[in-house]
C-alpha cells in the first residue's frame, strides 16, 4: 500500500472531473483502492473518491469505525444512488480536500446504493444516517461535486477565497 498525496482546495480542476466507470475489478483496482485506504486512514478520514488522490475512476472507500474499534473497510466500484428517501436530514460534514472546515449539509436520510464489490460482485445497500451521508458525498465526487457545493453560495465563495488567499501566502 502506497501512502497518495490528497488534492485539495484551491486545487478545483480536477476534483471538478467526471470520473470513469471501473471497466473491471481488478488487481489493479484492488491496489488503487488499497493505497486509497492507507490514505484515507493515515488523514485519518472516513471516506475517500479516487478523484481526491487524482485518479479519475469511480471508485471509493470507507470506513466509519472508531478510534480503537476493528476496521471495517467497504470497497465501491461504480456505485449508483437507486432509491433515496424522501426524509431528509442534517449533517455536519467535512471534506479531506477541504481540510479544516465543516458546514451542516441537508440530503436525503436514507439511500440504497448498487455498487461492485472488491470481487466484482454486485451488491446493493441500504445505508442510514451517518454511511448514508458518507455514500451521498462520496458519490458527489465522482460526479465532480464537491460538498459546499450543497451550502450557501456566500459560504462556498467565502471557503474557496480562504483557500485560494492561503495558497497565494503559501500557506498551502
Ligand atoms: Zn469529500
Amino acid at each position: 500500500m502506497t501512502l497518495r498525496p490528497i488534492i485539495t482546495l484551491p486545487d478545483e480542476k480536477i476534483l471538478r472531473e467526471i470520473s470513469k466507470p471501473v471497466i473491471s475489478v481488478d488487481v489493479q483496482t484492488r491496489k488503487l483502492w488499497d493505497d486509497m485506504l492507507e490514505t484515507m486512514y493515515h488523514a485519518p478520514g472516513i471516506g475517500l473518491a479516487a478523484i481526491q488522490i487524482g485518479i479519475a475512476q469511480r471508485a471509493i472507500v470507507v470506513d466509519l469505525s472508531k478510534d480503537g474499534e476493528e476496521k471495517t473497510p467497504i470497497f465501491l466500484a461504480n456505485p449508483e444512488i437507486i432509491w433515496s428517501s424522501e426524509a431528509q436530514s442534517d449533517y455536519e460534514e467535512g471534506c479531506l480536500s477541504i481540510p479544516e472546515y465543516y458546514e451542516m449539509v441537508t440530503r436525503p436520510s436514507e439511500v440504497k446504493v448498487r455498487y461492485l464489490d472488491r470481487q466484482g460482485q454486485p451488491v446493493e445497500m441500504h445505508a442510514a444516517g451517518l454511511m448514508a451521508t458518507c455514500l451521498q458525498h462520496e458519490i458527489d465526487h465522482l460526479n465532480g461535486v464537491l460538498f459546499i457545493d450543497h451550502i450557501s453560495r456566500l459560504k462556498r465563495e467565502r471557503v474557496v477565497k480562504k483557500f485560494q488567499k492561503a495558497q497565494k501566502l503559501g500557506k498551502l
